[in-house]
Parts: structure tokens; C-alpha cells; sequence
């Protein structure tokens, strides 16, 4: 049987790079993989090149349902990379190459579980499912949103695991394990300011845009957001503050008041971690994208930014407009277009199906570990699920010691994974799939 790294570098072979995809590419690989294996499999195409895979063990309609979800498209390389992306290089422990970590690598373990299953003939009583599906670094129009509307009936499933957890972290001796249970919404929103346009060496005689939409962003850096603590926030945070050390009262809950304090102190520990935990906390704008003025010598009449808004529950497209306002002033004439909008999700943790997450990976982590539930910052496809009423949970599971700063190549260059993370992720699938179906 194929192992789960040697799958790895074929996928990062298959260069899926979204836009355009290509992921029948990928489809094709686990065609002839599950093929092999005797594993009953489609592929449905979301548009011509953009395959979703689709494979199912055990009866056809278990009573139990589980499903392994995972996206096969990544995104474009970028500059500066050690190595070629699209190698599968191996130094050492590591695997390079673009997806390794995004999302290739939990592709590879999903894989790896279902062949597992299938050589060893474990009689399932239940029906695991696998999706390898496209686009969800795009939106997700010729992926899961595709296939909800379509053949929703492919991912029925009493809940699915996927992409999109923490990974481990040890402080002060003890290991955490995450589970994602919610992701923020987002509120993509676009400003525009007019002005007047006029010959540049007179400028007097004009209005400029661009200084405006400089003024109006500004003043959404000084915006102070909201702290809001969902109770699952607030036990994560509590928990990790006491680990490490910081001055948290088991009768003293993280307060709206003291959790800044608290993420500083997490943060002098390890910066990245605790500024994704500050984002669970408050919504988060970042100006992210501004175009403005053509010419030199022109006073330009039109500017836009495009802001990165990301929201907690109880915050919607009219809080936002609001929180703009407020900051950016009513005076100032600057319009705002929300253009791009999604609701938060959440999946509860307080479910037999969570339970068994956090059993099956206190079985296969070899040592003693806390598990706990977090929400995501970012968005994944969880989200669709999440709506069309299948629970789902993100599992970022890896072994923690190998390659921390690992975890900042995702998206970024020299993406790459350990194998021994990828092992212990392909045990835990399998672990789960045997004690749940
Ligand atoms: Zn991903």
C-alpha cells in the first residue's frame, strides 16, 4: 500500500494552483488509487477541469454517516521559494512543496485511512464518505457550494472533519489539541470617495480623492473593535493562560476587561499564536487592497480600498455599516459597499460527535494532552456544511515539537509538512472512522 507521504508528493505533483484549478487532475490520481483498491468512487466536475472526487466505504446507506472532507486546490506559489513548489522535495522529516500543509497533506492522510480501511476489510457497520473537493480557496462556486446544490445527498453526513484547526501547542508542559467548531463571517467591503478631477500643477482648482479615502483609513486605524467573549473563547483562553503561567483565576473567568492583558502575556510566549486567539475575540478591518489616480499630473476623481472585515456573532452587514460610520464620520463623503458577505458558523462542541474527536485523539496522540474547542479567524468550506445543517469540526492535528515554524509557510513559500504529523493525522482518521462506524 501506498504510504501516506509518497501520496503527498504525487498531489503536490499535480499542480492545482486556483485560479484556474485543474483539479480533475487530483481526481483523476484518487480515480486510479481507490480504483486499484477496489473503493467505490465518482468524479463530479463543477465545471470542465474542476473535478470533485467523491468515494464511499461500507454500506451505502449505514445508519452512521461519516464525512472526510478536504479541498485539492491551493494558491498561486509566489516568489522566493528554496525549492521547486511543485517537487514534493524531501529534506530530512519534511516534505516541501505548495499544499503540503494546505491542504494536501490531510488529503494524503484522508487517503491513507480510507485505503487502510479498505485492505484491512474492517466490517463497517456505518458508510464513510471522502470528498476531495475544488475551489475552496476561491469561494467554492464549482466545489461544495456546487455540490450542495446539485447532489447534496453525496455529503450527508452526520458530521464531517476537516481542514481548519489549530495545531497542538505545548505550554508549560502541557499539550493542547484544537478542534474548530466555528469560523468568523466575513464583510467584505469596498469605500469610495469622489473628488473632482484637475490638471495636477494646479491642484487647488480640484477635489482629491485619494487624499480623502487617506483620511477616512486612517481613522479606521484607530477603530478599537468590540471585545466579545464566546463561552468557547473564553474557556480556551482561560485554560491556555493558566498553562502558561499568566496570572488566571480559575474563580476569576477572562474578562472583556483582562484579555488583552492575558494574549500579551501569550504573546511574549509565541506572538503568532496569540494574535490569531486576539481575532477570536473582536472583529477584525484591515484596509487591504486601494486604487486610485491614474497619471501624475492628474488630481484624481475616484479612489476605492477594499476592506478585510471579519465578524463575530451578533455582528452583522448593518453593525458593520454602523462601526464604518462611526469611525470614518457621517461628514466624510465616502460610500460603502458591502460586497462580499457571510454570516459566522458554528458547530456545537457539546455533541457525542465531539466528544469522540477528542477521545479518539487522546488514543492516538501518545501522550497526555487537554483538547479544546476554538473558532477560526479565516473561513473554509465547513461553512456550507455547517449551513446545510451537517456539523462539522476542523482538526489541525500535528505533533507539535517537529516544525512550529512550519505553520507560517501555509499560503506563504517553502510550504511544507513533517511526516511523522502526517502519519499521526492519518492514524487519527482511521481511529475515528473504526470507532464511529
Ligand atoms: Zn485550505
Amino acid at each position: 500500500m501506498l504510504t501516506p507521504e509518497r501520496m503527498l508528493v504525487d498531489l503536490i505533483r499535480l499542480n492545482t494552483v486556483n485560479p484556474p484549478g485543474n483539479e480533475t487532475l487530483v481526481a483523476r490520481y484518487l480515480k486510479d488509487v481507490c480504483d486499484s483498491a477496489g473503493i467505490e468512487n465518482e468524479i463530479i466536475e463543477g465545471e470542465q477541469g474542476r473535478g470533485n472526487f467523491f468515494a464511499r466505504l461500507g454500506p451505502q446507506n449505514g445508519e452512521q454517516r461519516l464525512l472526510f472532507l478536504v479541498h485539492s486546490d491551493v494558491v498561486p506559489v509566489g516568489e522566493g521559494w528554496e525549492c521547486d513548489p511543485f517537487s514534493g522535495e524531501m529534506r530530512g522529516q519534511l516534505i516541501y512543496g505548495r499544499g503540503a500543509r494546505d491542504c494536501k497533506g490531510l488529503l494524503a492522510a484522508e487517503l491513507y485511512a480510507l485505503l487502510r480501511l479498505a485492505a484491512e476489510q474492517v466490517p463497517l457497520q456505518g458508510t464513510l464518505l471522502f470528498a476531495a473537493t475544488a475551489d475552496e480557496e476561491q469561494g467554492g462556486r464549482c466545489g461544495v457550494r456546487y455540490l450542495l446544490d446539485r447532489c447534496p445527498q453525496k455529503l450527508r453526513a452526520d458530521f464531517a472533519v476537516n481542514e481548519g484547526g489549530e495545531e497542538p501547542v505545548v505550554l508549560g508542559g502541557q499539550t493542547f489539541f484544537f478542534f474548530q467548531v466555528g469560523e468568523k463571517g466575513t464583510a467584505w467591503s469596498r469605500l469610495q470617495t469622489r473628488g473632482k478631477a484637475c490638471h495636477g500643477s494646479v491642484p487647488t482648482l480640484g477635489e482629491n480623492a485619494v487624499t480623502k479615502m487617506a483620511t477616512a483609513l486612517h481613522a479606521l486605524t484607530a477603530y478599537r473593535a468590540e471585545i466579545i467573549l464566546i463561552p468557547e473563547v473564553r474557556y480556551l483562553l482561560q485554560e491556555l493562560g493558566r498553562a502558561a503561567g499568566l496570572d488566571v483565576s480559575p474563580y476569576a473567568p477572562v474578562a472583556v476587561e483582562t484579555v488583552d492583558r492575558l494574549l500579551d502575556g501569550l504573546a511574549a510566549i509565541d506572538r503568532d499564536f496569540a494574535e490569531g486567539l486576539r481575532s477570536m475575540t473582536r472583529m477584525t478591518i484591515s484596509p487591504n487592497v486601494v486604487q486610485g489616480g491614474n497619471k501624475t499630473n492628474i488630481v484624481p476623481d475616484a479612489c476605492t480600498a477594499d476592506i478585510d472585515i471579519r465578524l463575530l456573532p451578533g455582528e452583522d452587514e448593518d453593525y458593520v455599516r454602523r462601526a464604518l460610520r462611526d469611525c470614518i464620520g457621517d461628514a466624510a463623503d465616502v460610500d460603502v459597499d458591502i460586497f462580499n458577505y457571510y454570516p459566522p458558523t458554528f458547530s456545537t462542541a457539546d455533541s457525542p460527535h465531539y466528544y469522540l474527536l477528542e477521545q479518539v485523539t487522546a488514543q492516538v496522540a501518545g501522550r497526555e494532552i487537554t483538547c479544546l474547542p476554538h473558532i477560526s479567524p479565516g473561513a473554509t468550506d465547513s461553512r456550507f456544511l455547517r449551513d446545510a445543517g451537517i456539523p462539522c469540526y476542523g482538526i489541525g492535528h500535528m505533533i507539535p515539537e517537529l516544525d512550529r515554524e512550519g505553520r507560517a509557510t501555509i499560503h506563504g513559500k517553502n510550504e511544507r509538512i513533517d511526516i511523522p504529523s502526517l502519519h499521526l493525522k492519518a492514524d487519527f482518521l482511521y481511529a475515528l472512522a473504526r470507532a464511529y462506524l
